[in-house]
């Protein structure tokens, strides 16, 4: 069955990324594992080639691209790859922090920020989970108070990608004071720049997408202008809550790809290598998991790809959202597992994509709401 989802602009759109990928990633980016990190540069190239901040409006220096098809076709050409690392960074820049500044920031925090994201000269992250916090927000303990027009941010963030390099991070924090108990209203969303008092702790060793960067984050004191104030005071969460959709979107997109790439890679492996004197693929065993790979990949591709119309037209609510992480997720974890043992010893090498792929989708029922989290969204909108 053809895919129904892409039209021609997409298509071109995909040479471009398809030719980003194999100048400034292919051969480089087994060092960045090595250094946790990817480079700086990467960014800005990404940048100067229009591969960041698709939805900002020309106005601050985007393309005004609300159509996250675009997106889509970003994701599957660096999991296509094995370069799942980059996936994950841009998204937490794209679909993370972005969409906030978009929905809610004033005109003025735009122009300071949108620019900047754009040309990849300032790297974002989104520090809403603590160590006493992550499932349950509520529980978050990061705190702003001011101080005449200005905030004071204290605290601390862990498990925050691109918090080791990156230059600004958009923080969930108590504007409520210290005594009360938390509630709905006891939060607030802040743009905090590297500045002093703001630090990080050292990447953690993660098992997969060591590209990149995942790390602690603390606020001792840091200044914060009026203007770095995302929205209104008191509104974090109704916030977070409105851009679930595309962020649990964008993970399913992931998982999907990795389902994809997982039975591409398993078919391209065992057509080429044999066992006592047959191609693998002549064992009806093998033949049996690849058809069931290949059909679990298009059932989660047409699921995910009738969710990315939906977001488009404004109509892909938070449960919605949640069946399509918790689906494809989970369905990533079964796939790029099956497809790693049928090559073998091989699947267990990082150099295999596969590898790649089995140790990124292991995050994907986990980060942006872990499967238990999606099935109580979805359970209490029945
Ligand atoms: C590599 C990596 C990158 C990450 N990047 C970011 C980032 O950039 N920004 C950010 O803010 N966060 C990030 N996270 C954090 C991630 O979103 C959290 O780890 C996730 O939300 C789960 O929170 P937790 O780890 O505190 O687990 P917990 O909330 O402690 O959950 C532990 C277990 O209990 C289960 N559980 C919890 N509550 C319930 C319930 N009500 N019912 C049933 N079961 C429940 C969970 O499903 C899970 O199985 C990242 C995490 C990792 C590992």
């Amino acid at each position: 069955m053809k895919r129904a989802l892409f039209e021609e602009d997409h298509e071109q759109f995909r040479e471009l990324a398809t030719e980003f990928n194999a100048r400034e990633i292919s051969g480089k980016y087994a060092q960045w594992e090595k250094d946790h990190q990817i480079p700086r540069e990467v960014w800005q190239s990404a940048g100067e080639n229009g591969l960041l901040g698709l939805a900002v409006p020309e106005e601050f220096g985007g393309m005004g691209i609300d159509d996250y098809r675009f997106r889509v076709v970003l994701d599957e050409e660096f999991v296509r790859s094995g370069h799942l690392a980059v996936a994950l960074a841009f998204h937490l820049h794209d679909d993370l922090v972005l969409p906030y500044l978009l929905s809610y920031g004033s005109a003025e925090l735009k122009a300071k920020w949108l620019p900047r994201m754009v040309d990849g000269s300032t790297i974002t992250s989104c520090a809403l989970t603590e160590p006493g916090a992550g499932s349950d927000l509520r529980a978050v303990r990061t705190k702003a108070v001011r101080d005449g027009d200005d905030w004071l941010i204290s605290g601390q963030k862990t498990f925050i990608g691109n918090a080791a390099f990156g230059d600004a991070s958009l923080v969930l924090a108590r504007t409520d004071g210290e005594s009360s108990r938390a509630g709905a209203h006891s939060f607030s969303l802040f743009m905090v720049e590297r500045s002093e008092g703001y630090s990080n702790g050292k990447p953690f060793d993660k098992m997969g997408l060591r590209a990149s960067d995942t790390a602690e984050l603390f606020f001792d004191e840091v200044r914060v202008s009026a203007t770095d104030l995302v929205g209104e005071v008191g509104q974090g969460l109704s916030y977070v809550k409105a851009q679930l959709p595309q962020a649990r979107l964008a993970l399913a997109v992931a998982a999907s790809a990795i389902c994809s790439a997982s039975f591409e890679q398993a078919l391209e492996h065992t057509k080429n290598r044999s066992t006592f004197g047959q191609v693998l693929t002549e064992y009806q065993n093998t033949r049996f998991e690849l058809a069931d790979l290949k059909t679990e990949a298009h059932v989660t591709q047409s699921f995910v790809d009738r969710a990315v119309l939906a977001f488009n037209e404004g109509e892909l609510n938070a449960s919605d959202a949640a069946e399509v992480k918790l689906w494809a997720s989970e369905s990533a974890k079964k796939l790029s597992d099956k497809a790693l043992q049928l090559h073998g010893g091989y699947g267990y090498i990082m150099e295999y994509p596969i590898a790649q792929s089995f140790t990124a989708s292991r995050l994907l029922t986990i980060f942006g709401g872990t499967s238990e989290i999606m099935r109580e969204t979805i359970g209490r909108a029945l």
